[in-house]
C-alpha cells in the first residue's frame, strides 16, 4: 500500500508525520473521507469544495489548486490498483514548534491514504441497527461550526465511546439545545408519513455529501424530502430511521435507546432510497 505524502508516494511502514506536526499536537487541521466505486470517484468535486471550506473556515491554507487535488486522489487509487476504495486526504497545518501559533507551522502538510472498505457488516443491512442516544453534545455552531471537517473530533469520539459501551454499533448526539444533530460519524433521517427529515446543518450536523445525494434521490423516487429540526421523541416515534455516510452509505435504524422502531427491521422507504443510492453510485464519480 502506498501512501500520497506531500508530493511522494510512499510504503505504509514508511508513511509517518513529525510529532510536530500542528495536526498531531492540536488537531489543527482538516479532512475529508471520499470513495470510490468501481474507479468512480463519488462526488469529488463536493467533496474537495468542503475540504476547502472547512481549511478556509480555519484559516489553513491548502498549498494545492482543486484541480492537483483531485489528481492526487486520482493517483493514489492508480498507484494502489484500486477500483472501489475509502480514500482519505488528510490536510494538516505543518511541523511548527510546540506553541500553539499556527504562524510557526512551515506550511500545510497533505496525505492521502487508499483502502480497501471496511463496511458495517452486509448483515447489519439486513437486520438494521441498534443505537443510543449519547450525553456527549455536538459542539455549537456559533463556536466551531459543525460543516468545518476538522482533525478536531473528540466529541464524535466521545459519542462512539459511548455506544462502545452500550454495546451497539453507533450513538446519536443531540446539540446543546437537545435537538437531534447526528451519529458520531454519520447523519440521521427519519420517516414519517412517507417525509424524509434531515437535521439542518445549523443544528449542528455535518451536511454529508450523502445526506444531500439521499435528499435528492428521494425527491426523484417521489418522496417528500426536507431539512427539519426534531427531538429524541420524534425518532422513538417515527415510522422508519436511517443514518447515511461515507462508509456506511444508507443503514436502516431499528432500535433507538430500547425503542423498538416502525416494525423492527429496515422499512420500505429505507430499502427504496438505499437501492436509489446504489443505482447513482456507480455512475455519478469522476472517471
Ligand atoms: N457527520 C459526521 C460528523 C461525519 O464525520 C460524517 C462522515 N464524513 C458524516 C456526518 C457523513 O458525511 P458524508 O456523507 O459526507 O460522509
Amino acid at each position: 500500500q502506498l501512501i500520497y505524502l506531500d508530493g511522494d508516494f510512499v510504503k505504509k511502514e514508511d508513511a509517518k508525520v513529525s510529532v510536530y506536526d500542528h495536526g498531531f499536537l492540536y488537531g489543527d487541521g482538516v479532512f475529508e473521507g471520499i470513495r470510490a466505486y468501481n474507479g468512480n470517484v463519488f462526488r469529488l468535486e463536493e467533496h474537495l469544495v468542503r475540504l476547502y471550506e472547512s481549511a478556509k473556515s480555519i484559516l489553513l491554507e491548502i498549498p494545492y489548486t482543486i484541480e492537483e487535488m483531485t489528481d492526487v486522489v486520482k493517483q493514489t487509487l492508480r498507484v494502489n490498483s484500486l477500483q472501489s476504495a475509502y480514500i482519505r486526504l488528510i490536510v494538516s497545518r505543518g511541523v511548527g514548534n510546540l506553541g500553539i501559533d499556527p504562524r510557526s507551522c512551515k506550511g500545510a502538510s497533505v496525505i492521502a491514504i487508499a483502502e480497501p472498505l471496511s463496511l458495517f457488516p452486509a448483515e447489519l443491512y439486513e437486520t438494521g441497527i441498534e443505537i443510543v442516544s449519547a450525553s456527549s453534545r455536538r459542539n455549537r455552531s456559533d463556536v466551531l461550526s459543525p460543516k468545518t471537517k476538522s482533525l478536531n473530533y473528540l466529541n464524535n469520539i466521545l459519542v462512539k465511546i459511548e455506544a462502545n459501551l452500550a454495546g451497539v454499533p453507533e450513538a446519536l448526539m443531540m446539540n446543546a439545545d437537545g435537538y437531534v444533530a447526528e451519529g458520531s460519524s454519520d447523519n440521521i433521517f427519519i420517516v414519517k408519513d412517507n417525509k424524509l427529515i434531515t437535521p439542518p446543518g445549523y443544528i449542528g450536523a455535518l451536511e454529508g455529501i450523502t445526506r444531500n445525494a439521499i435528499l435528492e434521490v428521494a425527491k426523484e423516487r417521489g418522496y417528500e424530502a426536507v431539512e427539519g429540526v426534531f427531538t429524541r421523541h420524534d425518532v422513538y416515534v417515527a415510522d422508519e430511521v436511517f443514518l447515511t455516510g461515507t462508509a456506511a452509505e444508507v443503514i436502516g435504524v431499528v432500535k433507538v435507546d430500547g425503542r423498538v422502531i416502525g416494525e423492527g427491521i429496515p422499512g420500505k422507504v429505507t430499502n427504496d432510497i438505499l437501492e436509489g443510492f446504489r443505482s447513482i453510485v456507480n455512475n455519478d464519480g469522476v472517471k
